[in-house]
């Protein structure tokens, strides 16, 4: 017998109907011979609607009522759950995160996991129980209701196979798990088999986003293997798990893809100390996050520095810049707002040579003109043009033969 930790995000808890359709789910793995854990999330819309509730009755309700009210969410998941699992005959039992044992931190609205003792899980799970635990939640020492930040439930679910030692850990979506590219923009894109925690962070940072950053570096620190599947059929998913000596046999593992951003570029700034730090400063200060930076070869006296942001953010840096630019004594700004990233990942490119010359290559075949280039260690991201980025696409997946074969 082994132990199954489960998770359903909101749109497969989304109606009474898919809770009973997760309540067969459930039953089948117990009938075939495993003890279960479920973790759910909200039904779909809910915890939208909360916030939008709050906002209603106060402008600024405190973080600690917030809690309060978001934690209902998936206490509503969690009964209604467990009351369609009795219906069918099994004995099943609702717990809210405080009572799983799930100890945060007092940061309200974004608590982090301090501390989980599974010992009510186990003596239930022991008693045959199926176990349905509220996602996205958890108290403090001194008995505060806390949430872990939005899409927390996958949090619960990798936290609680930790401290359950589960044999397998489940995270059940409403996609059939995590692609070599967005299927909508590249129709050969395949589900990939298996994947590791430092491709799904770097997918998940560049734009493919199926699941919280958070829950995959705790699954990556405390080694917790899980599978993202889909809940509405029973097509294996993807595998996230540590590296493997065979996973850099494949060059490339996606492509991931990242719209609305914008693109500032600081023209002709004095090439001394401090001109990178007031520009940076003027941004940090309007709280706006920046992505890639590059700066070019000195010119003499002066160079270009371009950075990208979110297109919301776009109109607030331009307006801190312009001062800047007078201040620092630079040439001026020049904007292109209409602009994408295109991101090739995979732990391959360490031992393989020639990637970049073959993403480049692929962009030149389509006459895409890359405006910026940025690499890590197993990632190499373009800027381009966002009316190209469909064609980049397909070009750049096809040309590591990453399609359907
Ligand atoms: N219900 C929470 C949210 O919508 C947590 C979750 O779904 O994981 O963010
Ligand atoms: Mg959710």
């Amino acid at each position: 017998m082994s132990l199954i930790v489960q998770k359903y995000g909101g749109t497969s808890v989304g109606n009474p109907e898919r809770i009973l359709n997760v309540a067969r789910r459930v039953i089948a793995t117990q009938d075939a011979g495993h003890k279960v854990v479920v973790v759910v999330s909200a039904m779909s819309g809910v915890t939208d609607s909360l916030i939008k509730l709050a906002k209603d009755v106060s402008a600024a309700p405190t973080e600690r009522e917030m809690d309060v009210l978001l934690a209902t969410g998936e206490q509503t998941t969690i009964a209604l759950t467990a009351m369609a699992i009795n219906n069918l005959g099994r004995k099943a039992i609702s717990l809210t995160g405080a009572q799983a044992g799930i100890i945060t931190d007092g940061v309200h609205t974004k608590a982090k996991i301090a501390n989980l003792t599974p010992r009510k899980l186990n003596a239930y799970l022991n008693d045959g129980y199926i176990c349905i635990v509220a996602g996205f939640q958890g108290e403090t020492t001194d008995g505060r209701i806390t949430t872990l930040g939005r899409g927390g439930s996958d949090l619960t679910a990798i936290a609680i196979a930790s401290a359950v030692k589960a044999d397998l850990c489940q995270i059940f979506t409403d996609v059939d798990g995590v692609y070599t590219c967005d299927p909508r923009v590249v129709k050969t894109a395949r589900k990939i088999d298996a994947i590791s925690y430092d491709e799904m962070l770097e997918m998940a940072s560049s734009g493919s986003k199926v699941m919280q950053s958070r829950s995959v570096e705790f699954a990556s620190k405390f080694g917790v293997v899980f599978e993202v599947r889909s809940s509405f059929n029973n097509n294996p998913g993807t595998i996230v798990k540590a590296e493997t000596a065979d996973m850099e046999n494949v060059v490339i593992r996606g492509v991931s893809l990242e719209k609305n951003q914008a693109k500032i570029t600081v023209r002709a700034v004095p090439d001394r100390p401090g001109s990178a730090a007031a520009i940076f400063n003027a941004i940090a200060a309007q709280n706006i996050i920046i992505d890639m930076i590059v700066q070019s070869a000195s010119a003499g006296t002066s160079n270009d520095i371009s950075f990208t942001m979110s297109r919301d953010e776009f109109p607030k840096a331009k307006a801190a810049l312009e001062k800047v630019v007078k201040e620092i004594g630079a040439g001026g700004l020049e904007t292109h707002e209409g602009i994408a990233k295109l991101s090739i990942i995979g732990v391959g490119m360490r031992s393989h040579g020639g990637v970049a010359a073959k993403m480049f290559e692929a962009l030149s075949r389509g006459g895409i003109n890359i405006e910026m280039i940025s690499t890590s260690e197993i990632k190499t991201a373009v800027i381009i043009d966002e009316a190209k980025l469909t064609e980049a696409a397909n070009l750049v997946h096809e040309a590591f033969g990453l399609g359907v074969v």
